[in-house]
């Protein structure tokens, strides 16, 4: 490809950095985003001081613990119930996942 540039201007702060300080975003024509790791880790802070952001959050970290919660009944369900009941497994805690 021609044209690979491996630093450039954040377009928040205006800094040039490497390639390597931008955050990956696949839809972006170099892969990485717009703005620079500080200035995303920023935005995101104060996102999630919002109320909105928290509400955004706090759902985010609730799915994130129902997908580990899920995936750990699916790897238990498999073992023999001696397994499971030494593992003190009583069963899945999710019976469906709730929109
Ligand atoms: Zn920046």
């Amino acid at each position: 490809m021609a044209n690979i540039r491996f630093e450039r201007p954040c377009s928040v702060c205006g800094v040039v950095k490497s390639l390597a300080d931008f955050p990956r975003n696949r839809s972006r024509v170099d892969g990485h985003a717009a703005d620079c790791k500080d200035c995303s880790a920023r935005r995101l802070r104060e996102y999630r001081a919002t109320p909105r952001g928290q509400v955004a959050t706090r759902e985010s970290r609730r799915r994130s613990a129902e997908r580990a919660a899920q995936a750990y009944d699916e790897a238990v369900a498999k073992l023999s119930p001696a397994e499971q009941e030494a593992l003190g497994w009583t069963g899945p805690r999710y019976a469906a996942p709730t929109p």
